[in-house]
């Protein structure tokens, strides 16, 4: 499961998001495109459980299919 860190300039925060060959990241919390990729890349982390149920599900909720994640935009 491709889950990368990235830190957002804007809101000053890392976040972990999915991130497949060809989507670009996007912040969860300003949407911002700007954001910078971490060396630490995040394995499995299964607390929650929804890393292994789809791999569209994004880190800031638990539905796998938001706004945020972007999982249903062509
Ligand atoms: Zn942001």
């Amino acid at each position: 499961m491709p889950i990368f860190e990235y830190f957002c300039p804007t809101c000053e925060k890392n976040f972990e998001i999915l991130v497949f060959g060809n989507e670009k990241p996007v912040c969860p919390r300003c949407q911002s495109r700007k954001v910078k990729k971490l060396l630490s890349t995040v394995s499995h982390k299964s607390d929650s459980g929804f890393t292994s149920s789809q791999g569209s599900a994004c880190s800031s909720c638990s539905s796998g299919s938001c706004s945020t994640c972007g999982s249903s935009s062509s």
